[in-house]
Parts: C-alpha cells; sequence; structure tokens
C-alpha cells in the first residue's frame, strides 16, 4: 500500500482546544486538509454543514455503518461520530496531509488499519482545572453537556501512552508551534515513499 499524502491524527478531550489548533494549521500549512467527519450530534452556534461536521441523524449514520462508508466510527460522548473513508482516500490520492479530529477509540481503530502512514498527537490542557474552565468559556454546551464532557476525559488521558506526541495546550501559540513541527515532520514519513522505486531511480541517475 502506498499513499501520497499523510495522516495526522489529533485527539484529546473536549475543550483542550483541538479545533482551534487544526484551524491554524489549515491557514498555515498549503497542503493540508481537513477530514470532516460525519456526526449525529447537534450542531453549535457558529458551526457550518459540510466545514465542521457533515451532520446527520442516527437512521442515516446507521445506513452509512451498514454500507460501510466509514473508515471508524465511535459513540463519543452519547453521539455517533465517524470518518468517511471515501474522502480519506481521495484526499491522500491528492497527496494532500490530511488532518483528523478523532476520539481516542476512532484512532485504535485506524491505528490497526493504517499505522504507518499515521502522525498522531494527543493535545490536552496542563489540568483537569484547566479544562473545565475552558469548557465553561465555550458556548453552546449546557451545564449536562459539560459535565459528561469533564466525565470523559480522565478516560481518554489514559490512551496518551498509544499517541506518537504529547502537546500540552497551556500557552497557544507554543502548542501551535509544536504542531506545525510535527505536521512537518508527519509529511516526510518514510512510509509514504515508495522505497524500492525511490533507491532504483537514484541509482540509475547519472554518477
Ligand atoms: P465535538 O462534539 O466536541 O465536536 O467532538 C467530540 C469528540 O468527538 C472529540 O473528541 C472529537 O475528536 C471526536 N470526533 C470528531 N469526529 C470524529 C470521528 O469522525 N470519529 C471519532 N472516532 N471521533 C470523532
Amino acid at each position: 500500500m502506498n499513499f501520497k499524502g499523510a495522516l495526522l491524527v489529533i485527539s484529546g478531550p473536549s475543550g483542550a482546544g483541538k479545533s482551534s489548533i487544526v484551524r491554524e494549521l489549515l491557514k498555515q500549512i498549503p497542503n493540508a486538509a481537513f477530514s470532516v467527519s460525519t456526526t449525529t450530534r447537534q450542531k453549535r452556534e457558529g458551526e457550518v454543514d459540510g466545514v465542521n461536521y457533515h451532520f446527520t441523524d442516527k437512521e442515516s449514520f446507521q445506513k452509512d455503518i451498514n454500507e460501510g462508508a466509514f473508515l471508524e466510527w465511535a459513540n463519543v460522548h452519547g453521539n455517533f461520530y465517524g470518518t468517511s473513508l471515501k474522502q480519506i482516500m481521495k484526499l491522500l490520492d491528492e497527496g494532500k496531509l490530511v488532518i483528523l479530529d478523532i476520539d481516542v477509540q476512532g484512532y485504535m481503530l485506524l491505528k490497526e488499519k493504517l499505522e504507518p502512514f499515521i502522525t498522531s498527537v494527543f493535545l490536552t490542557t496542563k489540568s483537569r482545572e484547566d479544562l473545565k474552565t475552558r469548557l465553561l468559556l465555550r458556548q453552546g454546551d449546557s451545564e449536562e453537556v459539560i459535565e459528561k464532557r469533564l466525565e470523559n476525559a480522565f478516560g481518554e488521558m489514559t490512551y496518551i501512552n498509544h499517541y506518537k506526541y504529547l502537546v500540552i495546550n497551556d500557552d497557544f501559540k507554543t502548542a501551535l508551534a509544536q504542531m506545525l513541527n510535527i505536521a512537518l515532520a508527519a509529511s516526510s514519513k518514510r512510509a509514504l515513499t515508495d522505497t524500492d522505486k525511490f533507491i532504483e531511480a537514484w541509482a540509475k541517475s547519472p554518477k
């Protein structure tokens, strides 16, 4: 299996700042593309269908599962989220650095299938208290939803060791600089090159 593009997976507790980091990465890295997931969760204020997510209902989501449309899918905080297989393959074929904001369960599934092509980052806050403050500041989530996300955060933290990189989002600029470096490294993964062909062409070039 060979791809022209690469996968950059970012996971971490909800509210750790993944979306803001991803937004900046997409602005600053010319060949980066976002894997727009499908979800059954309610749209938040400011979110755009087809940009942040493809918003759908449980019935259609189940239909997609049955048809094998997802590379991975998971139930996160009571809603369904899935990564479109077709979209990922298209972006990889176009040579994109595909950025996936997915939860730990989704990453574990993806890792089983595509590990050599994945660079993984766990992004989190420096403390639980810090996460709570951020979740409270974020508009649009009810108290109940925030409580659920906080409850789930510790469980997600226990997956840290499955990730290649750990970025602690204390100072946004520092975290972003770290992420930009990691994104650059992601595009240079050896598995992305057909090394046999490369060595052959290298040897054939004039002495
Ligand atoms: P939110 O509702 O805050 O946008 O996302 C909740 C969680 O779902 C986040 O941890 C996010 O990474 C995860 N998520 C978003 N899209 C996907 C997906 O396609 N697959 C999986 N497994 N998780 C996702």
